[in-house]
């Protein structure tokens, strides 16, 4: 296989390490690969001028670190009873959704945020530590701050619409850069967060602070945008907070929605390549129903999504992201690790759809591993 010399000791190195990226080494001129290696396996640095030299730092698997938003969403439950309107709360925020599924999968998983110091702040913290999430990083704020709640409809065709009681500012608003600590950092595989926080100050700062610190300790920054252009003044202003912090993450997760607003194209192949553009390692597009493109300098790809019985798709993209980043923090993000995260992502998003709540048919990784082998995709 070894028919190219290799011009570089640092490259050899990486050789040994990984023997599966010998290929690329090989297939692809030296200089690329040593500029594409090193952002595509945790804790690997480059140094590419006036020597290629690259080097590994060690790795392994780390915690997964999420923050930002977390709510009670409240679902309306079956009565025949005209006085009586019951429901159900479930928790809700997409990082904290992608905590629970991350520690489900089997990653260690850290949610950090605040919620009140009330009823559904204790629902909320008792749901995710049933979870298996580390909630040591989320803060209580006293009254009158409250947990923010939702109240989700869900029509006949699946629409869901949301409405928000809230105290002004709501306890997840109040996510502050001295929540994110060095400490709560360390050692993780990944941090991650969307781009509610970035709606405001205070949890804007603590967006920024997250991303300094990961990058002061090499921690990856994965962003999965979950873009939500009614809550900003105009597209310009997500867009103003959203595209600068794109190109210091090293995964961004889109949906097939998204990329028309932020990136200006509905291609998923010309979105991943303004991702990668931008810096970016790996790009994931999320298709719903059609499954998830993804991308990275010197390869992409796609995969289908698996067919189930689809009630209720809150939480898809969150489980998708949770799945990706929990085989990725496993070992080198290889052309064949990347494809088998796509996949585990689109399996995780297949089976929470089976359920209602983001948090209500939360796969393990056996039960990924049974879809994936049963061969099911749509
Ligand atoms: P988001 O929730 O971020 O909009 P998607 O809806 O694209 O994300 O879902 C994420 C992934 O979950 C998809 O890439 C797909 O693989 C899977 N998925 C979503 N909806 C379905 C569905 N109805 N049937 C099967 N898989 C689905």
């Amino acid at each position: 296989m070894a028919t190219t010399p290799l011009p570089s000791v640092a490259a050899i190195t990486i050789v040994r390490r990984y023997p599966v990226i010998l290929e690329t080494v090989v297939a692809a001129d030296i200089e690329r690969t040593a500029r594409t290696i090193p952002v595509m396996i945790p804790g690997c640095y480059s140094l590419i001028a006036p020597d290629v030299e690259l080097w590994y730092k060690g790795g392994g698997m780390g915690k997964i670190v999420a923050l930002g938003e977390v709510v009670a969403d409240i679902y309306r439950a079956g009565s025949e009873r005209p006085e009586e309107l019951p429901f159900i709360a479930r928790p809700g925020g997409a990082p904290a959704n992608l905590a629970a599924a991350a520690a489900r999968l089997g990653s260690v998983a850290a949610f950090i945020g605040r919620v009140g110091e009330d009823l559904f702040g204790n629902f909320i913290l008792h749901a995710l530590q049933a979870c298996g999430v580390d909630v040591s990083g989320v803060r209580r704020c006293d009254p009158p701050t409250r947990t923010s709640i939702a109240f989700v409809e869900v029509s006949p065709s699946g629409e869901r619409s949301f409405t928000f009681y809230r105290t002004s500012p709501a306890a997840d608003e109040l996510l502050s850069a001295e929540d994110v600590t060095r400490k709560s950092l360390s050692g993780a595989s990944f941090v991650t967060f969307g781009s509610i926080p970035l709606l405001r100050e205070p949890s804007r700062s603590a967006v920024r602070r997250a991303v300094e610190l990961a990058e002061e300790l090499d921690v990856p920054v994965a962003f999965d945008v979950n873009l939500r252009p009614h809550l900003w003044e105009g597209l310009e202003e997500a867009r103003r907070e959203i595209l600068p912090l794109l190109g210091r993450a090293r995964i961004v997760k889109l949906s097939d929605d998204e990329i028309g607003p932020l990136l200006g194209t509905e291609e998923p192949l010309a979105a991943a390549g303004r991702l990668l553009e931008a810096g970016v390692s790996l790009a994931f597009i999320t298709l719903g129903a059609a499954g998830a493109f993804y991308a990275a300098p010197g390869f992409r790809g796609s995969v289908p999504a698996f067919s189930v019985r689809a009630v209720d798709s809150t939480g898809a993209g969150d489980a998708f992201t949770a799945a990706v980043l929990d085989h990725l923090s496993r070992g080198p993000w290889s052309e064949a690790r990347v494809r088998e995260a796509a996949t585990r992502g689109a399996a995780a998003g297949a089976l929470v759809c089976t359920a209602f709540g983001a948090l209500g048919a939360l796969p393990d990784a056996g039960e990924v591993e049974a879809l994936i082998s049963s061969g099911a995709p749509g």
